[in-house]
């Protein structure tokens, strides 16, 4: 017995410095799709929160999402959708489209992660200063000399300053992230990789009319910590620039971090938008409510290890 379900993606890449598992490498990205077409029904995400309205979705059907907007969705997942004629939305990060600057929970991970900085050092956030202690772990090497997933240490120190940061409006995250830059000084955070897809590049992304494209916010904040006022403005900006960017309505909104309370889901009904994905790791049927649709997490796994997880999110929605 299959239950309709919103898989949720962010990457499709070989991903050697990946702390929150947002990549999918090229390779099983193929294998996870051929699990689809064999066993699912792949349809475009309106249409997917219309028919579960409507009470007509079929029990196979099946909806992806790609939240960010980084540049390898357009490089690497494109073409593999759409060789699987598979239908695909893509949540940009508004603020991060024609932008120098990475995402900057990239530009945060590479810092703590990988560069070979001060091992002690103070993070002032809204004035206040977060003491932060590396030990003596080495940091990261991207050839896979010092795996990432071997730095305890340096992942919490990069847990918790996250956990802050995502909290903070956008002023107040870009100064902390500025005293962090001085802290790690030469570092330079525009040479990072991955990067955002940018305005051309969305375009050509939807021009064949398979990807669709929703908005994920301008700053990526968690949402529910920021006043009205700015969580409104992070909402309704991110949809006039995705309009803007294709010059066609844009009615998906997916919540940065899944974060979401009655007041961010009425923030995004009031915006315009038509529903909103959350990103509980469920299935998406009996989930009642289009501004808090559940999604499954989907990280690097093989075509078997993707269809036990199918299997697991139909059984325990
Ligand atoms: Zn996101």
């Amino acid at each position: 017995m299959s239950r309709p379900l919103i898989l949720m993606y962010h990457r499709v890449a070989d991903a050697p410095i990946d702390p929150w598992q947002l990549a999918v490498s090229p390779a099983h990205f193929e294998e996870q799709l051929d699990v689809l077409r064999r066993s699912r029904r792949p349809l475009p995400l309106a249409e997917f929160v219309r028919k579960l309205a409507a009470g007509t979705l079929p029990s196979d059907a099946v909806a992806l999402t790609f939240d960010d907007g980084y540049v390898d969705n357009l490089a690497a997942a494109a073409p593999r959708l759409a060789g699987a004629d598979a239908p695909a939305t893509v949540f940009l990060t508004t603020g991060c489209v024609d932008s120098p600057e990475p995402f900057w929970w990239d530009e945060l991970a590479r810092l703590i992660l990988v560069e070979d900085g001060p091992r002690q050092f103070d993070v002032v956030i809204n004035g206040a200063a977060m003491s932060c202690d590396l030990g003596a772990e080495p940091p990261a090497r991207e050839d896979g000399g010092t795996p990432v997933a071997a730095l305890q240490t340096r992942h919490a120190v990069l847990e918790s300053i996250h956990q802050s940061l995502r909290r903070l409006d956008e002023d107040d995250r870009r100064a902390a992230l500025n005293g962090l830059r001085s802290t790690f000084a030469g570092f330079d955070g525009g040479a990072i990789t991955p990067r955002a897809m940018t305005g051309d590049e969305v375009r050509t992304l939807v021009k064949d009319g398979l990807i669709s494209i929703g908005a994920h916010s301008v700053h990526h904040p968690e949402l529910p910590y920021l006043e009205a006022s700015a969580c409104a403005r992070e909402i309704g900006a991110s949809k006039r620039a995705c309009e803007a960017l294709i010059d066609a309505p844009v009615t998906a909104f997916a919540y940065p971090f899944g974060a979401f309370d009655d007041a961010t889901r009425g923030a995004a009904r009031t915006a315009g938008f038509a529903f909103a994905c959350a990103t509980r790791r469920t299935t998406a049927d009996g989930a009642g409510d289009a501004f808090s649709l559940r999604r499954l997490f989907i990280p690097d796994l093989d075509g078997d290890a993707f269809e036990r997880r199918l299997r697991w999110a139909s059984a325990n929605g």
